[in-house]
């Protein structure tokens, strides 16, 4: 997969992707990150980027024509999304719709953000990671990244791992141990020591269930609440909310 990003600070972006797993993706060849300096394409010999807003007001606003000329020159992966907090929410599943792509453009924003032109006559869509507004579009990016990276084919060690995670199966994950068995006074649960395999997944199922309920009912309300077969399960390991 290939994924650029355009930004004005290229080195956020390739010093954290040469590490850990997405340095090791792009090793592999599995994916090619690259980031493109729209600052190459300023205006004059200060290579402006910015200007004041037309109609007054605080700060920066990115001009458009650095950005379509980065845009042009490069002719990168469609579709190319803009990172903003008006955008459509970053989740799991949306991170699993690029994941399907052979890639896609990331834009990063400064500032008070881009000219509206950009949004309307260059960018396909817009992404937010969250209701807060950062400085800049390169740390969510970077979220962006590091999501879609760990789900692509071979990237992860363990084929299962990045599909059997909280939000795969819309509820979070149940409770996780290693060893030593006992830490602290604190008792790994029996069910997981057992050997029974079949007692193991229902009883992670089950912490799963109650997990979800307790920390984000809207999940549980979101798959049309409980089943009856899933009562059953919390009550077969007394889990009660
Ligand atoms: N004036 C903009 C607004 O009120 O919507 C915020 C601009 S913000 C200071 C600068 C840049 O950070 C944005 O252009 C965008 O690229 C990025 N950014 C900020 N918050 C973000 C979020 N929640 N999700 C994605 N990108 C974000």
């Amino acid at each position: 997969m290939r994924i650029d990003i355009f930004t004005l600070f290229p080195q956020l972006i390739t010093g954290y992707c040469s590490e850990s797993i997405l340095g090791i993706a792009q090793k592999k060849s599995l994916l090619d990150v690259r980031a493109h300096n729209f600052r190459e394409y300023g205006i004059g010999k200060h290579k402006t980027v910015d200007d004041a807003p037309f109609g007054g007001g605080a700060g920066m606003v990115l001009k458009p024509e650095p950005i379509v000329a980065a845009v042009r020159a490069v002719e990168p992966p469609k579709p190319l999304l803009y990172l903003s907090p008006t955008g459509r929410r970053f989740d799991q599943n949306y991170a699993e719709e690029l994941a399907g792509l052979s890639g896609f453009s990331l834009l990063c924003g400064r500032y008070e953000g881009v000219d509206e032109r950009v949004r309307t006559n260059l960018v396909d869509g817009e992404i937010s990671v969250g209701d807060y507004v950062l400085a800049g579009g390169e740390a969510a990016a970077l979220v962006v990244l590091e999501a879609v990276g760990r789900l692509l084919p071979g990237v992860l060690g363990n084929k299962v791992s990045a599909r059997d995670e909280s939000f795969s199966h819309g509820l979070l994950e149940y409770p996780q141990y290693t060893r030593p068995a006992t830490f602290e006074s604190q008792q790994v649960p029996d069910v997981l020591l057992s050997g029974n395999h079949e007692r193991v997944g229902r009883w992670r199922t089950a912490q799963s269930l109650y997990r979800t309920l307790c920390l984000r009912p809207d999940l549980i309300e979101d798959r049309g609440g409980l089943t009856v077969e899933e009562k059953i399960l919390l009550d077969e390991f007394d889990l009660e909310v």
